[in-house]
């Protein structure tokens, strides 16, 4: 049976992840952290599921990381049909958060990354 491409379209709440976004332009990754029990939030988030506060504050990500898992995407989803093959994975930073990235480089677990951005979306270089 063929497929159906389907089409979804989802407005980002813009306003609420500004600064995770404006970041991404600069090549800088921003999340949010709970002021009340400290924790760490990736992606950003607007209340805490510890402790249900909305006391969050900006924190900036550290660049360095530790490639923890990757996969070769060689069937892309729609919008993506024109890309070449692309890595992507899920790299763990110094600060202990999980970020979905796409990967530049010789991917292998446990190889450690430089996490940046090309403007839109999260990348991981792989450090020789
Ligand atoms: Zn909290």
């Amino acid at each position: 049976m063929d497929g159906i491409p389907l089409l979804f379209k989802y407005t980002v709440p813009d306003k609420l992840y500004e600064k995770f976004w404006e970041g991404l332009k600069r090549g800088e990754i921003y999340t949010t952290k709970c002021k009340k029990c400290g924790t760490l939030y990736y992606p950003p988030r607007k209340d805490c599921e510890k402790c249900m506060s909305s006391d969050m504050e900006w924190v900036k990500l550290s660049n360095e990381g530790i490639l923890m898992t990757y996969s070769v995407v060689k069937q892309k989803p729609q919008g993506f049909e024109n890309y070449s093959d692309y890595t992507v994975g899920i790299a763990r930073n110094s600060d202990g958060a999980n970020l979905m990235c796409w990967v530049k480089g010789e991917a292998k677990v446990g190889k450690k990354v430089r996490l940046t951005t090309d403007g839109q979306r999260v990348i991981c270089e792989v450090i020789e």
